[in-house]
């Protein structure tokens, strides 16, 4: 499979008839046991939460999509994430982007460290900064690129490289981009890391996790994770992130251009004081960003100037809704302080640069033309 380009692989892998009854979509597996062949044989499945046929199929897809070795789907990204860190034990140093999904932070600093893992947050993109913080005991650096809702870049090749040459792996969380738009283990990478909830599944109708390695023990590590910790995703779900992923090459082709189009209409909108989107030349990273991702995206994130100008603002928009989540084909609009970084407290949040009239955009698939009259006429009622 991997001799194929992008869009086939998305079409194919993983993806291959049925081999018992030929049957062009992978079936739904609903079944939590299996009958085995004798005692202590069976026909490669015994029990859902270790393996399942349509779940075996996604996890395929998703190791082609990223180029890694192995591929383990979760019932959520945050339940992703748990399976990354649990292995570490008490004692071990975890080093992660200063500025991540505020849910990774809660989980991070409301549930690992009481199990004595020492979690530290650092600026990823002043590499000599990472070197002092790297430490003996250091086993995991976590990027997540870009960041939200800033749309701080981190450079992935130059932090694989420092991470590396002090023996530690690096991960990134790629549900921003989707493995369409960056491929982090080309980049050096070890583990990539999904919500597929957002761009992968694209159609808001699931939550799901995956967790992508490049090495036998990674198999064995997510592997265990999935067993012992359960947080499996189901074969209903499985079936809905692989018709997904179907069209997620044109999908994305369609955000980026839009994203791209709705850009450069409010980055010239008087009412919008600063507008954060890598695809613009006034995106401090914007070179980097041409040359790690594949496109731009199309996420954004705009400061209206307070509180209430955002209240006005996702009260005025009809096509963009006013909800959490991204990545899905219809476009939304979400007021970040209270929502995906509501966790945090307001030094916090002003300590990373979240401000109250911050506004984060996931622009869908609609016509660009209809999403930009919209955002015109709600950011006349600012
Ligand atoms: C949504 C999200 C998560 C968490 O995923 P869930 O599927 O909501 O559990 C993690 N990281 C990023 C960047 C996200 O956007």
């Amino acid at each position: 499979m991997s001799e194929y380009k992008y869009a086939t692989l998305a079409v194919h892998a993983g993806q291959q008839p049925d081999p018992q009854t030929g049957a062009v979509n992978v079936p739904v597996y609903l079944t939590s046991t299996f009958e085995l062949t004798g005692v202590g044989t069976d026909k490669g499945w015994d029990y859902s939460r270790a393996g399942n046929p349509t779940r075996a199929r996604l996890e395929e897809a998703l190791t082609a999509l990223e180029g890694g070795t192995c591929g383990h789907a979760f019932s959520s990204g945050m339940a992703a994430i748990t399976a990354l860190v649990s292995p570490l034990h008490a004692g071990d140093h975890l080093i992660c982007s200063q500025n991540v999904y505020g849910g990774t932070a809660r989980l991070l600093d409301r549930v690992i460290q009481h199990f004595g893992i020492e979690i530290e947050y650092v600026d990823l993109t002043d590499l000599d900064l990472l070197k002092k913080s790297i430490k003996a005991n250091t086993k995991l650096v976590h990027v997540e690129t870009p960041t939200n809702p800033l749309m701080q870049l981190t450079d992935i090749a130059a932090v694989a490289e420092v991470v590396h040459k002090a023996g530690v792996e690096v991960s990134v969380d790629n549900t921003f981009m989707s493995p369409a738009l960056q491929s982090p283990i080309a980049l050096g990478a070890d583990i990539v890391m999904h919500s597929t909830t957002k761009f992968l599944n694209g159609h808001s109708d699931g939550l799901g996790g995956a967790l992508i390695g490049t090495k036998p023990e990674h198999k064995d590590r997510f592997l265990l994770m999935q067993k012992a910790m359960g947080g499996i995703l189901s074969p209903f779900e499985c079936f809905l992130v692989l018709r997904g992923i179907k069209t997620l090459p044109l999908r994305m082709k369609q955000h980026e251009e839009n994203g791209r189009a709705v850009a450069a209409f409010l980055a010239k909108h008087a009412k919008v004081q600063k507008i954060f989107y890598p695809g613009l030349e006034t995106h401090p990273q914007h070179e980097l960003a041409k040359r790690q991702q594949k496109g731009f995206g199309s996420m954004m994130t705009l400061e209206l100037g307070s509180r209430e100008a955002v209240d006005r603002f996702l009260k005025s928009v009809k096509i963009f809704l006013n909800a959490e989540s991204l990545g899905g084909v219809e476009s939304l609009a979400s007021h970040s302080a209270t929502s995906t970084h509501a966790a945090l407290t307001e030094e916090q949040r002003l300590k990373i640069g979240i401000t109250q009239g911050l506004v984060r955009l996931s622009v869908g698939i609609e016509d660009k033309d209809d999403l930009i009259a919209d955002l015109s006429q709600a950011l006349d009622h600012v």
